[in-house]
């Protein structure tokens, strides 16, 4: 047996451990921010007659360029963004860690640097750390919200090539306001220029509009999407951006040829067709979310302000200890390693019952 240390690894990846939180069969299961409702049966019969008429051109490539599927994603960020975005200015692929990862491997790469603002999405340290960019944690204030008068001076002292900015954060919850976004703009500009990426994962959840009207006049500016929550379609792995035509253009010379199947064109076009459907589906998960926020509130917990489809919750002594008593009772949330907090994904009425129940009873063990 060879031990992957014996390998001629990287230096960086060595004594590294792969992302993934834990895939554990119970019950419950309120830990990766995944939407828990199935996708409605019409769609699930759209996507099979799609998916047949994808199936009879399999001997060719897809449509590399992805025009159809680019051009339903610009129509559904116009209606529901506050800002007209085109074909031109949408690029697609396989979950938005691939659009990031493009992102990185374009604008940042060996001898440049990447910045995120922690806690924050891990993903964006591990991308960066894949595709050879230095990782900048800056700072975040103990409420978790961006302190932007520290951030401004980081990005001045480091200069970082590609900025993150995760609006609602995953795992804190918080939304960035647009103004925030503009002064990190604005720092990342006069710095170097560099690349801000607003990281709108959770966009639809949020009680706050999205940031996509700032792309205005902003080239070096880019907002990225998926469809694996808002949409309930996290195994179909189809993730976009939307900016400038030129970024677009840039991501083109890393991206590989064909990188998203015909089969994954067609599943996200009929998805598209569903929207309101599964924007439906959001509105009630937003009103579970802001449930949990209140009962959690009502129990004692200390709950950070959510603007997504999870709560992070706490605060806990030992939040490891919290979480596997949560997990004996048959509810798995997530440990992200923030201090004495957990998160927990909203999930069915029945699901979050359960949660609340468990988190009760464990509160009043801890007494
Ligand atoms: N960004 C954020 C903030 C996320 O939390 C996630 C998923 N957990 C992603 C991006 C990646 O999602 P996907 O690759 O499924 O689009």
């Amino acid at each position: 047996m060879t031990r992957i240390d014996e390998l001629p690894l990287r230096d960086e990846l060595r004594g590294k451990s792969p992302y993934g939180a834990p895939q554990l069969d119970v019950p419950v299961r309120l830990n990766t921010n995944e939407n828990p409702y199935p996708l409605p049966e019409a769609l699930v019969a759209r996507i099979a007659e799609r998916v047949a008429e994808a199936a009879r051109d399999l001997n060719r490539y897809p449509d590399r360029d992805a025009v159809e599927l680019r051009t339903a994603l610009a129509a559904y960020l116009s209606r529901t963004g506050g800002h007209e975005v085109a074909c031109a200015n949408v690029w697609a692929a396989n979950g938005s860690n691939e659009v990031l990862q493009q992102l990185l491997q374009t604008f940042g790469g060996p001898g440049r640097t990447a910045m995120g603002f922690e806690p924050s999405y891990s993903m964006h340290a591990l991308i960066s750390r894949g595709t050879g960019t230095g990782w900048l944690a800056g700072p975040r204030r103990d409420d978790f919200t961006i302190d932007v008068d520290a951030a401004v001076e980081a990005i001045a002292e480091h200069r970082p090539d590609v900025v993150f900015v995760c609006s609602p954060n995953n795992p804190t919850g918080t939304a960035v306001d647009a103004e925030t976004v503009l002064r990190l703009y604005d720092a990342a500009q006069a710095a170097k220029p560099s690349m801000v990426v607003v990281d709108e994962a959770y966009g639809e959840f949020s009680h706050h509009p999205s940031l996509l009207p700032l792309l205005a006049g902003r080239p070096h500016l880019v907002v990225s999407r998926t469809m694996s929550k808002a949409f309930g379609a996290a195994g179909l792995r189809l993730g976009y951006l939307a900016a400038d035509p030129a970024v677009v253009d840039a991501v083109q010379l890393v991206r590989l040829p064909y990188h998203l199947s015909s089969v994954t064109q067609a599943t996200a076009l009929a998805a598209l067709e569903h929207t309101d459907t599964l924007l439906g589906y959001v509105e009630r998960l937003k009103s579970e979310r802001d449930r949990l926020v209140t009962e959690l509130r009502a129990m004692g917990c200390e709950v950070t302000a959510s603007d997504a489809n999870f709560v992070q919750f706490g605060v806990f002594e030992d939040a490891h200890a919290a979480w596997q008593a949560i997990l004996d009772r048959g509810v798995l949330v997530r440990d992200n390693g923030v201090p004495g907090r957990l998160r927990v994904t909203a999930g069915t009425p029945e699901e979050n019952d359960a949660f609340l129940d468990a988190v009760r009873a464990v509160m009043k063990e801890n007494r």
